[in-house]
């Protein structure tokens, strides 16, 4: 189900994002060259809870302890992790690929779960994820699809 006003606000979180990471183009030296590469995070989501706030976030790097606020999401990340892992360990779901717990996905439910601790995961509602800096619509991965009930 796609909810205009979440939609709205990502496509506007993922422009106010390309502007504020435009001053931090960087420079690597590539074959003596200086190749410009910008540093965006790649990927942006909105979200809200039992309020009608919305909670937005992008993927990012995460450590075994990015999600002990919030014990119920965290411990529905580790069901995805290998036997003994933690968070931010390469998934076992098939072709995905990604590290548990560093879409943006989980990052924007952190926040609302924090913000709200009465939002439970089958609360949720997300907008679509985008790709910031082209503004395209992604796909949710499988970790994303098995850990939230009301992404498709
Ligand atoms: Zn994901």
């Amino acid at each position: 189900m796609i909810h205009p006003k979440l939609e709205r606000a990502c496509a506007y979180y993922c422009g106010e994002l390309r502007n504020t990471h435009k001053k931090q183009r960087r420079y690597l030296s590539h074959d003596g060259k200086a190749k410009p590469f910008w540093d965006l995070p790649k990927c942006a989501v909105v979200c809200c809870g039992l309020q009608n706030k919305i909670y937005k976030d992008h993927s990012k790097p995460v450590r075994r302890n990015t999600y002990d606020k919030v014990p119920s999401l965290k411990s529905e990340l580790l069901k995805y992790v290998p036997p003994g892992g933690k968070i931010g360990d390469i998934t076992i779901l098939p072709k995905c690929g990604n590290q548990v717990g560093r879409c943006a996905e989980p990052h924007a439910a952190k926040l609302c779960m924090i913000d709200d601790p009465h939002t439970t995961i089958h609360d949720l509602r997300f907008s679509v994820a985008r790709d910031i800096t082209t503004g395209e619509p992604m796909n949710p991965c499988a970790i994303c699809v098995a850990v939230f009930p009301t992404i498709k």
